[in-house]
């Protein structure tokens, strides 16, 4: 699909330097990203980043796979966007950072944490959902699905995805 394939060919390092004069990279690895489900250390997040999916081209996000309930960490600090269903991802969740430049994106949760709401603020670690196979993921293979985006101008919810895996700075640990 169109965005898919801009995704892909935005990985590259001149294309990263187009976002409001910083690198894209830069700014992300300033937000020192925690990886999002609990237990997981950065060494254990599978590179699924590439992997080719059909015709929608490539992945673009991570799958992190642990036992079906395990809590889902806020990767930063930030608030939610948007807590939506929908058939592919499931129970998903979009957050942003607190400088609103990058895109969060949680799919296949088995439920939300308590007390999150459309719009409420995170912080790094918080539990915001618990791992699960809602949406098209497989029942014996729970996972997170876990997308970090440039979120694009004039665009609430999308951008072109980024690989999170260089910039996880720590593991998953629930506050
Ligand atoms: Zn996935």
């Amino acid at each position: 699909m169109r965005r898919a394939l801009a995704g892909a060919v935005c990985l590259t390092a001149a294309c990263a330097l187009v976002h409001r004069g910083t690198p894209a990279g830069d700014a992300l690895r300033a937000r020192r990203l925690m990886v999002p489900v609990a237990g997981v250390s950065p060494a254990d997040v599978p590179d699924t980043f590439r992997a080719r999916r059909g015709w929608r081209g490539i992945h673009g996000a991570v799958d992190i796979v642990a036992p079906r309930g395990t809590p889902v960490v806020s990767a930063d600090d930030g608030r939610v966007l948007r807590l939506r269903r929908n058939r592919k991802g499931g129970i998903t969740l979009y957050a942003t950072d607190p400088t609103q430049r990058f895109i969060y994106y949680y799919a296949h949760l088995q439920a939300y944490g308590r007390g999150i709401t459309p719009g409420c603020r995170l912080v790094r670690g918080q539990v915001i959902g618990f791992v699960g196979t809602t949406g098209n993921a497989a029942w014996r293979e729970p996972h997170l699905h876990f997308q970090v985006m440039v979120r694009g101008r004039g665009r609430r919810l999308g951008g072109e995805p980024i690989d999170p895996r260089p910039f996880f700075v720590s593991g998953g640990r629930a506050r």
